[in-house]
């Protein structure tokens, strides 16, 4: 089973669909091929590149008469909202945007390990928001105290922000779909820029 993440026409990701359903949006072109690169494709750029492709990620959809390689990404070229339903700013969330990881020392931890912090502390009018909590261990946390990260003297690898999947793409991924590597840069934008734990 190989499914497609469906963008928007300002690429973000809305959605997660079959590969059947994607060629059809292809083929009708309501919807374009996205690279890596972030090149789009239309259904006759997208064949003649099948036809000269030995390989394929997502593998191949063969016909008598045609060879196309199934996408990993489409863009919708007309549909330029996003889903209605948001990320709830809720803890479980908000470990899972930041991939349960200490957002200053950029270790994994389990969720009774790992607290809420306010990057602006509460009592300088710090607001419990997407845009000033992040996901701190213990440890950084004590460092941090009643500080600004500056006058702690703390570094963050990642600043607050958030999530830009939606409600129903992370009930997608939640369904146990694995996020490709093509995927990882329409749907996450924490990019953790160290070596992933071994876990
Ligand atoms: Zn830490």
């Amino acid at each position: 089973m190989s499914e497609v993440l469906v963008l928007n026409r300002n690429y973000y990701a809305i959605q997660i669909t079959s590969w059947r359903r994607a060629l059809g949006l292809l083929y009708v072109e309501h919807a374009e091929v996205i690279d890596e690169e972030y090149r789009a494709y239309n259904f006759a750029d997208w064949l003649e590149i099948s036809r000269m492709m030995e390989n394929s990620p997502s593998g191949f959809v063969r016909t008598p008469s045609l060879k196309i390689a199934i996408p990993e990404v489409i863009a919708l070229k007309f549909y330029d909202k996003l889903p209605a339903s948001e990320a709830k700013f809720t803890r479980k969330n908000i470990y899972e945007h930041y991939s349960y990881r200490c957002c200053y020392c950029g270790k994994k931890f389990p969720t009774n390990a790992l607290n809420l912090d306010h990057v602006v502390p509460r009592s300088r009018g710090g607001r419990t928001s997407w845009d000033n909590i992040v996901t701190s261990c213990v440890r950084c946390n004590i460092k941090k105290s009643n500080c600004l990260p500056s006058e702690a003297g703390m570094k963050m690898l990642v600043s607050p922000s958030k999530p830009k999947w939606s409600g129903a793409l992370s009930l997608a991924l939640r369904a146990n779909i694995r996020i490709k590597t093509s995927w990882q840069k329409f749907v996450d934008n924490v990019y953790w820029n160290i070596e992933l734990d071994r876990d």
